[in-house]
């Protein structure tokens, strides 16, 4: 379980240094209707404006991301 301030230093340390890892930037997302090809559930990396972080405070990555 992450802390809030974790989850504040991630975003920051994310967007300093351009970290990727939502489905709009994968080469497995469909540009066409944004669903993953492989067919994983992806609302929560594709959609949220919380990244990485539910609501129970539990991280979330895709292990089969891959830069496009
Ligand atoms: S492989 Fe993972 S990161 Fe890529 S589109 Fe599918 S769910 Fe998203």
């Amino acid at each position: 379980m992450s802390t809030f301030s974790e989850h504040e230093q991630f975003c920051a340390e994310a967007e300093a240094f351009a970290f990727r890892f939502r489905c709009g930037d994968c080469f497995h997302m469909s540009p066409a209707d944004g669903r993953c090809i492989f067919g994983y559930p992806n609302v929560a990396l594709h959609d949220s404006d919380s990244p990485v972080l539910l609501a129970k405070g539990q991280w979330i990555f895709c292990k089969y991301f891959e830069l496009s």
